[in-house]
């Protein structure tokens, strides 16, 4: 992804402004939130479209000790960034760059013996020992090692590894699968499995430096879960895990995307004029339409034709018709703001401006997946770096 180091001065056809400063403050607020923890920013996915290399340095400015991806592609390219300090990554496919991230010094996860005896492998052939964390599947059902005789042998395993020099267990960790519904039973019931996988580890000799298990939403609401290490992704961005735990103000968080484009052409119509593909709205009089020069290829989600809403001179809009590829329409009723007057999709909503959660209502989506789709065609230009 390119990253735009200060604002181009030319007017751009749309632009993802991300607020570097909003994402310190956001980061030492977490940080607050849980003060017997490390912190660790996750920056995968581009910083959940915000940008990677730019997200990760101001995180580890304000204090993140880790820095963790899912891909080792993404965790070897903040090392080739320069980015310092501690890099995890976790997902793994049989045949993955282990030697490399062995020499970048990543932490790497091992959910499986496979896994480990990759790792095994290219730690024999570098000739230096890895950094391993095992990860538990204490109830997710997804990644991870299934608890018993799995987790046993893969314990069992890593300890020899680690007693012939081959590496080192520097983490116990695991993953929440509904953290985001404050008492769902599966959260006491995860907890207690992972105390289990961590003790029947530490019994047998792992002495791992973090244990951690929480992600955003357990970071927010669950202060039994924060153990050595918290995770957070999606609260670095200000952006709340689930509007049902609460708004990123209630948590001290500020959202660090603001989306806007220049609008391309206003118009006047006359009533019953078809807008869009399909001309699934048709003007209800005579009025002025708004072309927002971004569309789907944008990541605009096409599930909100029709309902995402847009701030344009001061007034909330909404999508008139389908959202196509490069752009759609909104129905100004009237008002002639001009082509080129600024459109924001959204931001931290202290302007009147939408939200990215609002748009990930209007989509039927979660805030997440707003954020992280934003394409590589619009440019993201920081501020307050
Ligand atoms: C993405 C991810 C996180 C961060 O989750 P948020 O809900 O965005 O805080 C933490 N841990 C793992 C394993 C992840 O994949």
């Amino acid at each position: 992804m390119s990253e735009t180091a200060t604002p181009p001065s030319a007017p751009l056809r749309a632009r993802a402004e991300i607020d570097l400063a909003a994402l310190r403050a956001n980061v030492r607020t977490l940080r607050a939130h849980a003060p017997g923890a490390a912190l660790m920013a996750v920056v995968k996915s581009d910083a959940y479209g915000h940008g990677a290399v730019a997200c990760a340095r101001a995180a580890v400015e304000a204090g993140a000790g880790w820095l963790g991806t899912a891909t080792p592609e993404e965790a070897l390219a903040l090392r080739a960034a320069g980015l310092p300090g501690r890099v995890m990554c976790w997902l793994w496919t049989p045949g993955g760059p282990w030697r490399e991230a062995i020499e970048a010094d990543l932490d790497v996860s091992v959910s499986g013996l496979w896994a480990l005896d990759e790792v095994c492998e290219a730690a024999r052939a570098t000739g230096l020992p890895a950094r391993v964390q095992l990860k538990a599947d204490t109830g997710l059902g997804r990644n991870g090692c299934q608890p018993g005789e799995d987790w046993h042998a893969l314990v069992g395993r890593a300890l020899r590894a680690e007693h012939e020099g081959l590496l080192r267990v520097t983490g116990l960790w695991s993953h929440f699968a509904c953290a985001d519904e404050p008492g769902h039973p599966s959260i006491t019931a995860q907890l207690t499995r992972f105390r289990e996988m961590v003790a029947y580890a530490e019994g047998e000799g792992v002495r791992p430096e973090v244990r951690h298990i929480a992600n955003s939403p357990a970071t927010l609401t669950l202060p039994e879960a924060h153990f050595d290490l918290v995770r957070t992704g999606i609260a670095v961005y200000g952006v709340s895990p689930s509007p049902e735990i609460g708004h990123p103000a209630d948590f001290g968080l500020r959202p660090v995307m603001t989306l806007s484009a220049s609008m391309a052409l206003v118009k006047r119509v006359p009533e019953g004029h078809g807008v869009s593909y399909g001309h699934h709205y048709v003007t209800p009089g005579g009025t002025t339409l708004g072309l927002v020069p971004v569309g789907y290829a944008d990541g605009i989600p096409r599930h909100a034709s029709g309902s995402g809403p847009v701030l344009i001179d001061g007034k909330w809009r909404t999508v008139a018709g389908r959202i196509a590829m490069d752009q759609f329409v909104v129905d100004l009723g009237g008002d002639e703001p001009g082509a080129g007057a600024e459109a924001v999709l959204f931001g931290p909503g202290d302007r009147g401006e939408p939200t990215a959660e609002d748009w990930a209502q209007a989509a039927g989506t979660i805030a997440y997946e707003i954020v992280t789709r934003i394409g590589t065609r619009v440019p993201r230009v920081y501020v307050n770096e």
